[in-house]
Parts: structure tokens; sequence; C-alpha cells
């Protein structure tokens, strides 16, 4: 959502003539966009002004804003402590920065803290300024916020309450981002299939996408169980063009942690989600995210979540040590052993690498059909994803960026499958 924001701030400021930079040293305004999911945000925050610092010691200061979610819950603090940031910026205020620039350009100690909630006008804003992202594959916001609450997560006090942009605007965006080239649209949301708009759902935005002709394909992240509805499970058998990879975190395996998180639903409940997309559509595949050592996590709930790993076979487990969040409900419980909570974490990672190699190493030799999205710095080969979402790379003298082509693999890594172009491969008629 970080990278979409920030597309869309850099939109807005082409507006006042302000364009983006490869080269920082030249930059008369430097904008961090920062992530407070985890710990020791604040503190990447404060090391990267240091390196800006160092770099523009001789030369002039540029305008440096913070926006992002550290901005919202840490503002005043890092506007005190760090004289060298003029301006910090919510998530749900950013089309206020052109606002900021050019007064900070008329009264040079002016310091300013935005972070209001103002999330109707951050999209009455941008909605006035087309999306010219011409990637193959764009993301694209629908759903910002959450009113979910568990016990452990920022993002409620960060990114505000549950809000949904209208249909018409989603789709007028859709269709700039199809015009511009944009072959795979990924749908955006906090809780993205929490998407409510005068009733009308995710699934009927999927639909809708799955009509456009020149659109070879749809996913949407990140999605909560309990937001998992039938409509959306019968847009998984409809929409050819909605990808078979669902991203469904779980974070703990235990019924019972489950409940402590606040994540009302069981695993059982969990499971069924899984069996009824698999009904409908048995290629699917999914991956989730883990929070591993929640405070009052016991062995045996740890055990488990490895149980659930075994058993679902997730293609992309993301795990992480919970990380204590100040102001959330669970900084006030007592932490498991760093030790116990590090053990734990290797042990989770290592299982999951070895489903992660195994469904890996299934796949040599067969075909995957790749959707190419760029040429590597290595200029010969090409970058793509497959139905999966994996990273693909083939070695081609002809250009395939925009084609969807049959690639059959040959080696792969943890990040990347290796392939080779299928000579019988025609673009078109591979489309999803
Ligand atoms: N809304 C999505 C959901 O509920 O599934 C997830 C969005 S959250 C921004 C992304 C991931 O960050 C979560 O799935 C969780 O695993 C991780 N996360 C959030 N707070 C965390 C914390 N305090 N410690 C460790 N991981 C955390
Ligand atoms: Fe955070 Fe997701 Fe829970 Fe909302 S549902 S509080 S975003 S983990």
């Amino acid at each position: 959502m970080n990278e979409y924001d920030s597309n869309r701030i850099l939109e807005l400021t082409k507006k006042i003539n302000f364009f983006s930079t490869s080269d920082v040293n030249e930059a008369d305004c430097y904008v961090l966009n920062t992530c407070h999911i985890r710990e020791k945000a604040t503190e990447k925050v404060y090391h990267h002004i240091g390196r800006i610092k160092k770099k523009f010691k001789d030369k002039k200061k540029p305008i440096v804003i913070i926006a992002g979610c550290v901005a919202q819950a840490e503002g005043e603090v890092l506007l005190k402590k760090e004289k060298y940031i003029d301006a910090v910026i919510g998530p749900q205020s950013y089309h206020e920065i052109n606002n900021i620039i050019l007064e900070k350009n008329k009264a040079k100690n002016l310091k300013v803290n935005k972070t209001e909630f103002d999330v109707i006008r951050k999209f009455d804003e941008l909605n006035l300024i087309k999306n010219r992202e011409n990637k193959v594959s764009s993301f694209l916001t629908i759903q910002e916020g959450c009113d979910k609450f568990c016990k452990f997560c920022v993002v409620p006090y960060t990114r505000g309450p549950e809000h949904s942009r209208s249909f018409s605007e989603v789709i007028n965006e859709a269709d700039q981002l199809i015009e511009n080239g944009t072959k795979e649209i990924i749908l955006l949301g906090q809780n993205v299939n929490a998407y409510n708009y005068k009733g009308k759902k995710i699934s009927d935005l999927i639909y809708e996408l799955n009509k456009k002709t020149k659109l070879e394909r749809i996913r949407y992240t990140t999605s909560h169980p309990n937001d998992f509805s039938d409509d959306l499970v019968e847009a998984h058998r409809d929409c050819k063009k909605l990808m078979p990879i669902l991203h469904l975190p779980i974070q703990s395996g235990s019924s019972y942690i489950l409940k402590k998180m606040n994540r009302n639903h069981t695993r059982e409940e969990y499971f069924k989600i899984l069996d009824k997309l698999l009904k409908v559509n048995s290629s699917m595949k999914f991956s989730s995210d883990f929070i591993i050592a929640y405070p009052g996590e016991t062995q045996d709930d740890f055990e488990k979540t490895i149980s659930l790993i075994k058993k679902v076979k997730f293609i992309n487990s993301y795990s992480y040590i919970y990380s204590e969040r100040p102001g959330t409900p669970a900084a006030k419980l007592k932490k498991i052993n760093e030790d116990v909570a590090k053990e734990r974490l290797v042990k989770f990672q290592i299982i999951a690498n070895e489903i992660k190699k195994n469904y890996r190493q299934g796949l040599v030799n067969s075909f995957v059909k790749v959707l190419f999205e760029n040429k590597s710095k290595d200029k010969n080969s090409y970058f793509g994803r497959d139905e999966y979402f994996n990273s693909v790379m083939v070695k081609s003298s002809s250009n395939l960026c925009g084609l969807i082509k049959n690639v059959k693999v040959k080696d792969w890594t943890h990040n990347t499958l290796y392939g080779e172009l299928n000579d019988a491969s025609k673009p078109k008629e591979f489309a999803a």
C-alpha cells in the first residue's frame, strides 16, 4: 500500500512541478514513506535522516517530509526530536503535500504536522489526478483502514477506521490503468475483502474487472478470514482472470491464541474457507502470515501452528516474532522468553521452507504461465510472475514485456524460478 501511496504522492506533486529523480543528491524535496507495523520503525527513520543529512552537508537542504504510519503514530515526537524534519503527514493526509511544499518554500522555519483521518477528502483530491502508472502489474487501493482491532496491531490507530472507495471511482481508476497498458490489477486494502460500498462488495468489483478485455489478471490482498463470504468464493469459480492464489493471514494455528489475539475466528473456521475454495477451484494455493510467540503461546499452541502449515502446505509463509507495539492492548501482556521465541521462529521457518522447497522442486520441468513485467539488468533476461505470484526469469532475445507466455521451469531458488520459453507458446492464447 505504501508503494501505491508513494506513486500517488508523486502524481500529486507533478501539479506543482515536482518530479521524481533517481539522483537523491539533486532532490529539492525528500519524502520518506514509512511503515509502523513492527518495532524499530521509528529508529529506521532517524537512521535514514542521518544519511540524508550527510549527503546534503555541503548543499542546500531539501524539504524533508516523513509520510505514512510512523508519521501518524509519532509525528509530534519526530518533529521535536529531529530538527532536520520539516513536516509529518499521516497516510490519510498526504493530499496536503503540495500545500506543505508551497508554504514551506515561503516560510523556511515552518514545521507542519498533518495527521488527521481525512480519508474522504484524500480520495476526493486523488480522484482529480489521473493514475498514470503504466506498469504491467499495478496496485489499486479500494479500501483502507481497519475496525478489527487485533490486540497486537497498530493499523486501526495509524490508518484509521475502515473506508471503502466508491465502486465507480475504483472502476474509473482501473480503466485509466488499463488504458496505460496495465495487464494485471492487484486490488489493495488493509482488509480488502471488507470492501463494501453501498452494498457493492469486492466480488462485484472482480466480476466487473473480469469483463475488461484488455486486462489479463486480477489479484487482491490482504484479505481477512472473517470477511470471506461465499460470493468471493464463487468469484474464484466464475472469474477466469482471478488468479488461483490467496494470501489469507491466520497468525496462529491455535484457536486459543486466535481468541486472545481478538481474531474472532477459529482454526476450524479457517480450514472451512480453504475447503470451500478448493471445492470451486481445485488449483487454488495459499499463503499466510504468522506471528510466532504471541504472549501466552504455549509449546502446545506453537505445535498447532506447525501442524496447520503442514496440513495446508502454504507456498509462502511470512513469519515474524511477535513485536510489541506501543498503545496496543497486547503491549500490556507478559512477553515470551526471547530465546524460546527465537527457537520457535527457527523451527517454524525450517518447516515452512521445507514445504516451499518441495513445492518448487515439484515445478521443475512443468509449465507455468508467466505475465512478463520488465527486462532485468542482465539485458537478455525478462522478469515476470506466474499465476501463483512466483517470480520467474527467462532469457529471451525478443521483448516479452506485457505478454503471457508458457514457460518450462528448469531451476529454482527460494525467491525465483528460472525457466525457458516453450516454443509453441503464443502470447494471447495463454491468457488466464
Ligand atoms: N489485515 C490483515 C490481516 O488481519 O490478516 C493483515 C495486515 S497487517 C498490516 C500485516 C501483517 O503484519 C499481519 O498479518 C501480521 O502477521 C503482521 N503484524 C501485525 N502486527 C504485528 C506485531 N505486533 N508483531 C508481529 N507481526 C505483526
Ligand atoms: Fe491489523 Fe489486520 Fe487485525 Fe486489522 S485485521 S487489526 S490490519 S492484523
